[in-house]
């Protein structure tokens, strides 16, 4: 009953040139029975939106400011984001929580400047390797995924959500499909809470995943997709996890 997405996430990487190949190689590759779309670094979000012109992929951004519109240089509003045709936003990626310092608040501040102007964030959760050792796992991904359903109220059904166990990104480190499925009830459960939603909205994994783990992993009952980090740079690759989904 949920249409599977999958979102390939470049960060930072590409050129205009790569960015061309790649793309005309998803044209090419496409289309898929899932729901697929690439989060591309700013500068790229135009040339994006014309080279995907007639397809069914869609496109979006990396991250949005939690502001509408003022003096927050270097900052990207979700209204310019829709204005580009930006279907999504990730927010609260590991790596800006990381880096950028970003909180539980500023991230759920983020979620609803976006869904303010019609971009769906796609809001990500999960634990350090720490805290999974230390037994935290369902805590803090709990406590990240309420600050958000607190911020957007009844909104919070239009979010996408994804579990980004931090230990997995970029690792090669895979959670099995059965410790995914156990986090993905679990927010599943919190968003049933929420909202009557929540049957509906889809909760993607990201970590390592990859044309050999997809199928499994997108078979699990509360996986909806993934979300797609050093697979989505390359065509193959990419097309083999959608055609999974
Ligand atoms: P990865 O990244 O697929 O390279 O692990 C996923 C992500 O960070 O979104």
């Amino acid at each position: 009953m949920r249409r599977k997405l999958v979102v390939g996430n470049w960060k930072m990487h590409g050129s205009r040139a790569a960015n061309a190949q790649l793309l005309a190689g998803l044209k090419e590759a496409g289309p898929w029975n899932a729901d697929v779309a690439v989060c591309v670094p700013f500068p790229y979000i135009a040339e994006t939106a014309l080279a995907l012109t007639g397809t069914s992929i869609a496109y979006g951004a990396q991250d949005c400011s939690s502001h509408e519109q003022g003096a927050f240089t270097g900052e990207v509003s979700s209204a310019m984001l829709a204005d580009i045709g930006c279907r999504y936003a990730i927010v609260g990626h590991s790596e800006r929580r990381a880096y950028h310092a970003e909180s539980d608040q500023l991230v759920a501040d983020k979620a609803k400047a976006a869904l303010a102007h019609g971009v769906t964030p796609i809001v990500c959760v999960g634990e350090t390797r720490a805290e999974r050792e230390a037994g935290q796992t369902e805590a803090v991904v709990k406590r990240q995924l309420a600050a958000v359903i607190h911020t957007l109220g009844h909104c919070c059904g239009e979010m996408v959500v994804a579990y980004e166990p931090v230990w997995a990104i970029g690792t090669g480190l895979t959670a099995t499909p059965a410790e995914a499925q156990a986090v993905h009830a679990v927010l599943r459960a919190q968003l049933h809470a929420a909202t009557d939603r929540s049957g509906v909205m889809r909760i993607l994994y990201g970590g390592s995943v990859k044309a050999d783990n997809a199928a499994e992993l997108f078979s699990q009952p509360d996986i909806d997709g993934g979300l797609i980090g050093g697979a989505s740079l390359k065509v193959a690759d990419f097309a083999a996890v959608c055609l999974a989904a």
